[in-house]
């Protein structure tokens, strides 16, 4: 499986799979503890392609042990490998899997280097420890499509199943829904990219490809990588064994050229500094928090999603005498609140909330009428 730009007349995956629609479950099963009826959503039809029949699993590489990727960038606290000439992203696509995730993630924790795994739903479900090995090795998880599919054949309720549902599995396991999307073979236009606006999802492509899925040798990775610049992003898999022995060598000239290995931002799509500059990880929003001056920081946050809604949850740093006003985007309604006192504008679009003596988090469900934009929130002191 791989995400170079098809040649004409070129590779093409094979679908040897039989199609066939189903309905899925998993919106049932996720609504099932929630007191709001459910509907069943619009998109709940998904094809099933051939992903995974056609996958190359590398050799299972033993390449060193688990080590702790943020205490050994510190280690290198000056000279080379000090950062000073910016940040890459190195990404591998189509995980998680059986035969390489584990040998991968061992790679790059005993080299010092985090990296972004854009992976494919259903693998993502079926592996699920393998998602959570991903995490706890401090990696970070993007979404690369339920089946892998060529994304710009399909319709939009297609496609929002596609990213629908991986984010979903994503977020089931990570505990957050990923905001990056690679899309399967790079293949993008305005249809994918709406979708992947409404899900607040950054699209991210990459400036150098490795030519892993091409039979590129672990050499030819290797000077693939040489070329990174700052900012830039280099396309690599899970599944090859000749990536991973290309692993150590990467890090190396990384830190001869004192480059780090960086997150890709949100908010641009570029390579940057882990973190990605204030306060925690970026929290999934479309729209970037406000903070006042002298006030308190509303940071929004994902929960759970269904197919005709979603919730979201709010924490006010800062102060904990705070109104916090969201701005929900119509045809959006706020259908339910909790551990906050609401009032609402004569629109019925602008909530304001105040504390309820349940601390400083509070949340709501939008019934998200085919606009699944986050609002807008702001917060100031009362
Ligand atoms: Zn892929």
């Amino acid at each position: 499986m791989i995400d170079h730009f098809p040649a004409p007349g070129g590779f093409r995956k094979r679908r040897t799979g039989i199609r066939n629609a189903l309905v899925t479950g998993l919106a049932g099963i996720l609504g099932a503890a929630f007191a709001v009826p459910l509907s069943a959503p619009a998109d709940a039809t998904v094809t099933l392609g051939a992903a995974g029949k056609d996958r190359h699993i590398g050799t299972d590489v033993t390449t060193g042990r688990v080590g702790d990727p943020s205490s050994a960038s510190d280690a290198r606290a000056a000279g080379p490998g000090d950062c000073t000439a910016g940040y890459v992203g190195l990404t591998f696509d189509d995980g998680p899997n059986p035969g390489t995730t584990t040998a991968l993630l061992n790679a790059l924790t005993a080299n010092g280097v985090r990296a972004t795994m854009f992976n494919v739903g259903q693998n993502a479900q079926n592996n699920a420890s393998l998602v959570r090995a991903q995490q706890d090795a401090g990696m970070w998880i993007g979404n690369h499509s339920w089946t892998h599919p060529h994304l710009t054949r399909m319709s939009v309720p297609q496609i929002q199943s596609e990213l629908q549902r991986t984010q979903q599995a994503l977020q089931q396991v990570t505990g957050t829904a990923p905001r990056l999307f690679r899309p399967p073979y790079g293949e993008t236009d305005a249809t994918v990219r709406s979708v992947e606006q409404q899900l607040g999802l950054t699209e991210v492509l990459w400036d150098v490809d490795s030519q892993d899925w091409n039979g590129a040798s672990t050499a030819q990775i290797v000077q693939a990588a040489r070329t990174l610049q700052n900012g830039q992003i280099i396309l690599m898999h899970d599944t090859y064994a000749t990536t991973i022995a290309a692993i150590p060598q990467i890090a190396a000239d990384l830190r001869s050229r004192n480059l780090c290995a960086g997150m890709i931002s949100p908010s641009t799509g570029r390579a940057v500094a882990p973190g990605g500059g204030t306060g925690p990880t970026p929290t999934p929003t479309p729209t970037p928090t406000v903070t006042p001056p002298g006030g308190c920081t509303a940071t929004i946050s994902p929960g759970q999603q269904w197919g005709d809604r979603f919730n979201l949850s709010v924490t006010v740093s800062g102060s904990s005498a705070w109104v916090v006003t969201v701005t929900v985007r119509s045809p959006q309604r706020v259908i339910a609140t909790w551990n906050g006192t609401p009032s609402w504008d004569a629109s019925g679009n602008v909530m304001t909330m105040r504390p309820n003596g349940n601390g400083n988090t509070f949340g709501f469900t939008i019934q998200h009428g085919g606009n699944r934009t986050w609002p807008s929130v702001s917060c100031r002191v009362a």
